[in-house]
C-alpha cells in the first residue's frame, strides 16, 4: 500500500546512471585520467572567515554556558538579520526577519515547499529544469504543464497559454546557464498577479551574476512579494555543499498565509540547521568572509569563460557560462546528448551531464560546470579540443 506516484518517477536519477557509466569506463580502462565536469558539486575548500567561525562555534560547544541545543525555529536572529541586510536591505528591497526561514539548503526547501499546496494546483514547470521540482510534484501526483526553453526562444520560457497556478523559475538557470532581464522577470510576476498564481523562485546561483542588469532577488521587482516565494543557498555561494545551509524567504505580503503555515510545516517536520553551521553562514557576510568568497566564485567564472571561449572557437554552440557556472553546449552532428556523453567519455574521459536528463528539451545538449579545479578545467578543453 504504498503512494502510486512514486511508481511514476522515472527508474533512476540521472547522477545514479552517470555514475554507473562512469564506473564502467574506470574499471574497463583504470589507468584513464577521467575528469569530472558533470555534478555540479564545488572543488574549491570553505573561505578562511567561515572556518574560523566554525571553529569557534566548535568551541562554544565544549563550554557548558556557550552550548546550544535545539535552535530557534525559523534559525537564530544573527543569521537572519545578516541575511536581511546583506542580501536584501543593501540592495534596496525591504524583507523582514521574521519573513526568512533558515533552512539545510535549497533542495529540501524546493523540494518541500509545495506540501503548503493541494493536490490539485496546476504546475508549471520549464523543460529542462532542475529535477528536484518535478520529481517532488510528481510524488505528490500533481499535474504539471511544461514551458519549453529551446534556442529557439533563448531558452526564456513563455508565459502559459493556460492557467496555472504555480510556476517555479530558477534564475540563473540550472541546466542552460541563462538569465532573466528585470523587464523578462516583471512579466512574470504581473502573470502571477493577473492569474492569482504563485512564483517559486530558485536563486540557487544569485552569487554568480556578474552583469550589472540582472536581477539577484525576484522582490526587485515590484508586486513579487504579493506572490512568491524565494529560496537561497549558500553551497554553490561559499561552497557550503557539504556545511548545509540555506534560507528560504516566504513574504507575509502573499495573498496566501503561507509564512503561518510555513512555519507550521517545518516546526513539525523540521528540527533546524546546526549552530554551526549557521555561524559558518553568518561569517560569509563579514567584510573578510565577502572578499574571500567573491574570489572563490571569480575563480570558478574564469573557468567559465575559459570554457566558453574555447568550446566557442572550436565551433561549439555555448550558451550560459556569464551569470552562471553552467554552461550549455549543442552537442555536434546532430548526436543525441547520450551520445555525446559516452564520446567525451571515452575520447576525452570527460564526465559532462547529458540535457535530455533534465527533460526532453535538453535533448541535443549537454551541461558544463565551471566548478572544477582550473588544471582539470584546462585540461578537459585541451582534451576535448584535441579529440575532435
Ligand atoms: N536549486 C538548484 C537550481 C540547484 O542546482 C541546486 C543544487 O545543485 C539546489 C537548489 C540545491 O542546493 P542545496 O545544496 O542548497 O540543497
Amino acid at each position: 500500500m504504498i503512494n502510486d506516484n512514486y511508481l511514476k518517477l522515472s527508474e533512476s536519477y540521472l547522477f545514479a546512471d552517470i555514475a554507473k557509466r562512469v564506473q564502467t569506463f574506470k574499471a574497463e580502462n583504470p589507468k584513464a585520467d577521467v575528469i569530472s565536469l558533470g555534478i555540479g558539486d564545488v572543488t574549491q575548500p570553505l573561505a578562511p572567515a567561515v572556518i574560523e567561525a566554525l571553529h569557534k562555534a566548535t568551541d562554544e560547544m565544549a563550554i557548558a554556558s556557550t552550548f546550544r541545543g535545539y535552535g530557534p525555529e525559523r534559525g537564530y536572529d544573527f543569521l537572519r538579520e545578516a541575511i536581511v541586510e546583506h542580501d536584501f536591505r543593501s540592495r534596496g528591497i525591504d524583507i523582514e526577519a521574521d519573513e526568512v526561514f533558515v533552512s539545510d539548503g535549497a533542495k529540501s526547501d524546493t523540494g518541500n515547499f509545495q506540501e503548503l499546496l493541494s493536490q490539485d494546483v496546476r504546475i508549471a514547470l520549464t523543460d529542462p529544469v532542475y529535477p528536484v521540482y518535478l520529481d517532488a510534484n510528481i510524488m505528490a501526483g500533481r499535474e504539471i504543464v511544461k514551458l519549453p526553453c529551446t534556442q529557439e526562444n533563448d531558452f526564456v520560457p513563455e508565459l502559459p497559454s493556460e492557467h496555472v497556478d504555480v510556476v517555479y523559475l530558477c534564475y540563473p538557470n540550472n541546466p542552460t546557464g541563462t538569465t532573466l532581464t528585470k523587464e523578462q522577470l516583471r512579466n512574470w510576476v504581473d502573470y502571477a498577479n493577473r492569474e492569482n498564481a504563485l512564483i517559486f523562485y530558485d536563486a540557487a546561483y544569485e552569487a554568480y551574476i556578474q552583469s550589472k542588469d540582472v536581477p539577484h532577488s525576484i522582490y526587485e521587482i515590484p508586486g513579487a512579494k504579493q506572490c512568491t516565494v524565494e529560496f537561497h543557498s549558500y553551497s554553490k555561494t561559499a561552497g557550503f555543499t557539504g556545511i548545509r545551509c540555506g534560507y528560504t524567504v516566504v513574504p507575509k505580503a502573499l495573498r496566501v498565509p503561507l509564512n503561518r503555515l510555513w512555519n507550521r510545516r517545518q516546526s513539525t517536520k523540521f528540527n533546524g540547521t546546526s549552530y554551526l553551521a549557521q555561524r559558518a553562514a553568518e561569517a560569509i557576510y563579514t567584510p573578510e568572509g565577502k572578499t574571500q568568497i567573491k574570489a572563490t566564485i571569480a575563480y570558478y567564472m574564469r573557468n567559465a569563460r575559459l570554457m566558453r571561449e574555447s568550446l566557442t572557437n572550436i565551433g561549439f554552440k555555448v550558451y550560459g557560462g556569464i551569470d552562471a557556472p553552467y554552461l550549455w553546449l549543442g552537442t555536434p552532428n546532430g548526436m543525441s546528448s547520450w551520445e555525446f556523453f559516452d564520446w567525451m567519455l571515452q575520447s576525452a574521459h570527460v564526465v559532462c551531464t547529458p540535457g535530455v536528463g533534465f527533460g526532453s528539451q535538453g535533448e541535443n545538449f549537454v551541461r558544463l560546470t565551471a566548478f572544477g579545479t582550473r588544471e582539470n578545467t584546462e585540461k578537459a578543453i585541451h582534451r576535448i579540443n584535441s579529440k575532435l
